[in-house]
């Protein structure tokens, strides 16, 4: 029987969510914490292992290549662009904008060319350096533990950083370490209590960490944040939460969150995945997103130009 102790509560009562890494069908145990509600990879890599990860092999392992093709360009900028747009009404022009886990630096480069001051860290050698050569975006290649704190960004955003982390609370406070006086922490991760997910397509091992958008709010009151705003995206897939430092409503999830979590997937089967109509109803759209972005892929000689189309 595997120790267990949650990284968000500290506490040792768990039960097994899911037992398999889905991209790979290895054996993988994540385990649902039944006093916090957040799920997490039992046990836990060790910072190394993480640290060689993912500044080598990441990219690597999920997408097989050491820079981003104009494909994985596409896909990231028209990201940035519908991002940019969540986050417009908190941004003035010369805002300072500092994006964690900035990967081939696509945010950080339209963000710039829309008039912010943005800037970026990626711990993946390969991206960052990708970042700068092809848009002379400033992305400094640095693991977020050795990331300087300065407290002078407006906004930092953080897309799919947190679930990567092994102690997503510490994270969280060292990345309110950068915020302004005035400034706001926008964070994104998978959420764990999407309805739709195909039945392989939620845990992995680099998952470390699963939230819903309960337990992403109460975890960020353990950092000392305050929700500004959450909200479900991507067809439910996906959290978008703002938060400032600051005493906040610090409650608790339902105590009966664990057991729904549980509960949901117990009843996540390839059956009911496959006749669900509202997998089917967004096939159309997911098929023209992927057309639009090998357009153009194809389209565009460098990857500069795709972001300068966005711009
Ligand atoms: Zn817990």
């Amino acid at each position: 029987m595997p120790v267990f102790r949650c990284g968000i509560c500290g506490s040792q009562s768990w039960q097994a969510l899911s037992e398999m890494d889905g991209k790979t069908g290895c054996p993988l145990l994540t385990a649902l914490c039944l006093q916090c509600a957040v799920a997490q990879v039992t046990p836990l890599p060790d910072a190394e292992t993480l640290h060689a990860f993912y500044a080598q092999a990441y990219r690597e392992a999920y997408k097989g290549v050491r820079r981003p093709k104009k494909k994985h360009v596409a896909r990231a900028a028209r990201l940035a662009s519908e991002r940019l747009g969540w986050l417009a009404p908190r941004l003035f022009p010369g805002a300072r904008l500092l994006d964690i886990g900035a990967g081939g630096g696509e945010f950080v480069a339209l963000a710039r060319a829309r008039g912010f001051d943005a800037e970026g860290v990626e711990p993946h050698a390969g991206y960052a350096a990708h970042a700068r050569a092809a848009y002379a975006a400033p992305v400094a290649s640095v693991p977020l533990d050795a990331l300087e704190l300065r407290p002078d960004f407006h906004l930092v955003t953080a897309f799919h950083v947190l679930e990567h982390l092994r102690d997503p609370v510490i994270a969280l406070r060292r990345l309110s370490g950068c915020l302004s006086p005035e400034g706001a922490l926008a964070i994104e991760v998978p959420n764990l209590s999407y309805q739709h997910a195909a039945p392989r397509n939620t845990f992995f091992a680099a998952h470390l960490f699963h939230f819903t958008p309960e337990t992403l709010i109460s975890t960020a009151a353990r950092a000392g944040l305050r929700p500004l705003e959450a909200q479900i995206a991507g067809d439910g897939a996906v959290i978008r939460a703002i938060f400032r430092p600051g005493a906040g409503v610090a409650e608790a999830p339902p105590a009966s969150l664990a057991a729904e979590i549980m509960a949901l997937y117990a009843r996540r089967t390839w059956g009911r995945y496959l006749l669900s109509p509202r997998v089917w109803r967004k096939l159309p759209a997911r098929l023209w997103r992927v057309a639009e972005e090998s357009f153009w892929s194809l389209r565009c000689r460098r990857a500069e130009d795709i972001i300068r189309r966005l711009a």
